[in-house]
C-alpha cells in the first residue's frame, strides 16, 4: 500500500479497495518503523490524522469525492498548524504551538487531506543539507551516509522513502527542486504569488513560495490543485483563476521548444549530470520537442545577489523573535538588552545567526547601496535574462544541482561552498518563475534532477512537460533500497 501514489489513492478510495484510515493506519505503522533511520519527522500527529481519515472516509461514503479526499501528506514545519508545534527547525520556536492555520494547510483540510506530521526541515529554511535543523539531520533513504538535500529535506526523505506519497514543501532558493533531486522526487516552485504564504513563516519573503514534493508531475498536479489560489490574507497573492492542472498533462509535445542555457554546462558542473541531462533532452526530442541552445548571461551573478537579498530580508523577518512575544526566552535575564541577546543567542543556531549577521550589514546606512540596491539590480537583470528567453521558447531546460547528495558533514565548515550549489535554482525565485525538478537518472547511485523553468503562470505546461516525461521513462519509479 505504501507504494501507491496519489493519483492511485484517490481511484482505490473512490473504487473501495481501502478506507482512508487503513491506508493512515499503515502509513503511521510504516513511519514508527522506518522514520528513526531517517530522522524526517519533527512531531507526528497520528490521532489527528486518524480522525481526518475517519472524517475523510464519512465525507466519501456520503458521495462526495476528491483527488485529495482521505489522502495522507505531511507540512513542511515552518507551515502554522492550529494547536499543533510548528517549530521551523529551531530552537526559537520548539515551543511553539500556533493559534491558527495556515491558508495552505485550512485549504488541504478543507479538500480532506490527512495530516500524519510536521517535516524536519533546516532551521528557519536556511540551508540546502537539512543538517542546520535543530532537532538533528535527515538522511536520503538512498545512501543514510548523505544528506537529503534541503531546507525541505525532511518532507523529500520522507516521501522518497514511501513513507507517505506526498508532502509540503516551500523553495526561497531551490528547497522543493533541490531535495527532490536529490532523492529522486518531482517537486514544483510555483510563480510566486501562486500559493498563499500566509502562516508560512517567513525567511525571505519577496523569494518565498509553497508548493507539492511528490513522486509524480501527476501528484505534484493534484497537490498544487489544493495549495493554489488567491488569499486576501497574504497581500502577495495573485488574483489569478486556478486552472486544472490534471487535466493539462496529457498535451502533446509537438513542437514544444525547450531552451537549454548554456551557461549551464560550465566547469562547476559534473560532467556524469551533464550527460543525464543530454539523454533527458534527447528523450523529450523524441516526443517531438524542438532543441534551441540560448543564453542566460547574467546568471553568474545571481549567487552572490541572492545571499545578500535573502539575508536582508531574513534578518529584518526574524527580528520579531526577540524572547518577548513567543518562541524561547533565555533563563533570569538581567535586564531587556541581556534579554533580547541571550535569547537570540541561545534560540538561533549558527547557520540563522550568520544570516541575520550578513543581512543586517547589507541593510545598514553607508553599506545599504553597495550591497543591498545593486542586488536588487542584478535580481532584475536575472528576470530580463529570462523575459528575453522566453520570447524564444516555451520551457528552459537544465540540471537542478551541480553535484548529487554530498556526504552528510561534508559542506559544514564551508558555507559557500554550500551556497554555490544552489547555482541552478536561486535564478527562478530572484525571477518569480515557476520551475520543476524531476528524476532524470542516478550517478553513483544517487539520484540526479533536471529542471524545468516556464513563463509566469506556466505550472500547467511544466507537469505536462514532465508528466509526458515520465510515462516514457522509469526512473521517477526507482525506490530506495531498505524502503
Ligand atoms: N539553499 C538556499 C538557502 O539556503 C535555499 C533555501 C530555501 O529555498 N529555503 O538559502
Amino acid at each position: 500500500m505504501h507504494q501507491l501514489t496519489l493519483a492511485e489513492i484517490a481511484r482505490g478510495l473512490a473504487d473501495k479497495k481501502f478506507s482512508s484510515e487503513e491506508l493512515t493506519k499503515v502509513l503511521l505503522a510504516r513511519i514508527a518503523q522506518l522514520d528513526p533511520q531517517l530522522n524526517s519527522f519533527i512531531s507526528l500527529t497520528g490521532e489527528l490524522a486518524l480522525q481526518q481519515a475517519q472524517a475523510a472516509d464519512a465525507r466519501r461514503a456520503k458521495g462526495e469525492t476528491g483527488a485529495l479526499l482521505g489522502a495522507p501528506i505531511a507540512h513542511k514545519d515552518l507551515f502554522c498548524t492550529q494547536g499543533i508545534r510548528t517549530s521551523c527547525g529551531s530552537k526559537m520556536l520548539d515551543n511553539f504551538k500556533a493559534p491558527y492555520d495556515a491558508t495552505v494547510v485550512a485549504k488541504l483540510a478543507a479538500a480532506g487531506a490527512v495530516t500524519l506530521g510536521k517535516t524536519n526541515m533546516d532551521e528557519f529554511a536556511m540551508g540546502s543539507a537539512n543538517e542546520s535543523s535543530y532537532y538533528g539531520a535527515v538522511k536520503n533513504p538512498w545512501n543514510l551516509e548523505h544528506v537529503p538535500g534541503g531546507s525541505s529535506g525532511g518532507s523529500a526523505a520522507a516521501v522518497a522513502a514511501r513513507l507517505l506519497p506526498a508532502a509540503t514543501a516551500t523553495d526561497t532558493g531551490g528547497s522543493i527542486r533541490q531535495p527532490a533531486a536529490f532523492t529522486n522526487l518531482t517537486g514544483l516552485k510555483p510563480t510566486y504569488g501562486r500559493v498563499s504564504r500566509w502562516g508560512m513563516i517567513a525567511y525571505a519573503s519577496s523569494l518565498d513560495q509553497g508548493g507539492p514534493l511528490a513522486r509524480t508531475a501527476e501528484d505534484c498536479a493534484i497537490l498544487l490543485q489544493g495549495m493554489a489560489g488567491f488569499d486576501a490574507n497574504d497581500s502577495t497573492s495573485i488574483d489569478e483563476p486556478v486552472p486544472d492542472y490534471s487535466a493539462s498533462l496529457n498535451g502533446s509535445l509537438q513542437g514544444l521548444r525547450i531552451g537549454v542555457p548554456k551557461e549551464y554546462f560550465s566547469e562547476g558542473l559534473d560532467p556524469r549530470i551533464a550527460e543525464l541531462i543530454h539523454n533527458s533532452v534527447k528523450e523529450l526530442q523524441k516526443l517531438g520537442a524542438v532543441v534551441k541552445e540560448i543564453s542566460l548571461p547574467n546568471m553568474q551573478h545571481a549567487i552572490p545577489a541572492y545571499y545578500v537579498i535573502a539575508p536582508a530580508e531574513a534578518s529584518s523577518n526574524l527580528s520579531r523573535f526577540d524572547g518577548v512575544r513567543f518562541g524561547y526566552r533565555c533563563e533570569d535575564p538581567k535586564d531587556l538588552t541581556d534579554l533580547y541577546k541571550r535569547s537570540r543567542g541561545e534560540g538561533f543556531g549558527a547557520e540563522v545567526q550568520r544570516r541575520i549577521m550578513v543581512g543586517a550589514y547589507a541593510l545598514s546606512a553607508g553599506y545599504y547601496d553597495a550591497y543591498y540596491l545593486k542586488a536588487q539590480k542584478i535580481r532584475r537583470l536575472v528576470k530580463n535574462d529570462f523575459m528575453a528567453a522566453f520570447n524564444e521558447v516555451d520551457i528552459i531546460l537544465g540540471p537542478t544541482t551541480p553535484n548529487p547528495a554530498w556526504k552528510l558533514g561534508a559542506k559544514n565548515s564551508d558555507p559557500v561552498a554550500a551556497y554555490l550549489e544552489d547555482v541552478y535554482t536561486i535564478t527562478a525565485n530572484l525571477a518569480g518563475l515557476p520551475g520543476l525538478s524531476m528524476p532524470a537518472g542516478f550517478v553513483d547511485g544517487l539520484p540526479v534532477g533536471v529542471q524545468l523553468l516556464a513563463p509566469y503562470f506556466q505550472e500547467g505546461r511544466l507537469l505536462n512537460v514532465a508528466h509526458q516525461y515520465q510515462l516514457h521513462t522509469d526512473w521517477h519509479t526507482r525506490t530506495p533500497t531498505g524502503f
